[in-house]
């Protein structure tokens, strides 16, 4: 009932009702998000590929699977068949290589472009200057089984609230002005996948259309 109570907490804390939870479910047991289905979730986020495989094999066909986590070329094949969104995308090679396996599937699979807004280094995520190379790019225009839906960001790892805002801010007032511009025909910028559980509000506050929620549902996560 646990799982269920938090759900509910947290979607009663939402500012925009229209927002999309993504329970993330990394690192959590079958029956937490046996727990969330029944208690409605159907969109659920994984980083590791082999972990979405497997959870994929073992609960409902209707869940929608969203990749969350930095994904390597050579594992893409292993989800290209079933994932519904694969936030994190990264590079031009990355995409190339999701749209080979997607043709193989026979699908179009949506992809978010991840870019780089924290401070840190350690995030993963494409600069302007390298999104805009790649909106220019003739290979982009080529790749007919994958189609760019919105952008995805992280926010620095911090308590400065402001600093969090300033940089969602920065990834909507992107969103927005590359939306009205002249864009290849599989890039059509809808989604805004930013927010975790300790910022989902401001990212809300700031035009997020989909929040990726773990701890505030399934509680701490165990790496051991
Ligand atoms: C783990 C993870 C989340 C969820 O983080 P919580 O703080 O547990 O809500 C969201 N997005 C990404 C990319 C993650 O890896």
């Amino acid at each position: 009932m646990r799982i269920k109570e938090n759900l509910i907490a947290v979607k009663n804390t939402f500012i925009n009702p229209d927002c999309l939870l993504i329970a993330v479910s990394k690192t959590k047991p079958i029956s937490d998000l046996q727990e969330a289905y029944e208690a409605g979730i159907r969109d659920f986020g994984e980083n590791k590929v082999q972990e979405m495989v497997d959870k994929h094999a073992q609960l409902p066909t209707d869940i929608r699977w969203h990749m969350i986590g930095h994904l390597q070329r050579n594992k893409v094949k292993y989800i290209a068949p079933f994932v519904h969104l694969i936030h994190g995308v990264d590079s031009l090679r990355l995409l190339i290589e999701i749209d080979k396996q997607a043709q193989k599937s026979e699908r179009v699979i949506p992809c978010l472009l991840q870019l780089h807004i924290a401070k840190e280094e350690s995030k993963f995520g494409f600069s302007e200057e390298e999104l805009e190379e790649l909106l220019n790019s003739e290979e982009l225009k080529q790749l007919n089984n994958i189609k760019i839906t919105g952008l995805m960001g992280m926010a620095t790892f911090t308590e400065n609230q402001e600093l969090i805002r300033s940089e969602f801010a920065g990834l909507k007032s992107l969103f927005d002005q590359l939306k009205n511009r002249n864009l290849p025909p599989n890039v059509e910028l809808k989604e805004i996948s930013m927010g975790m559980s300790g910022d989902y509000l401001i990212a809300q506050e700031e035009g997020s259309t989909m929040v990726r929620i773990g701890t505030a549902i399934f509680g701490e996560r165990n790496y051991n």
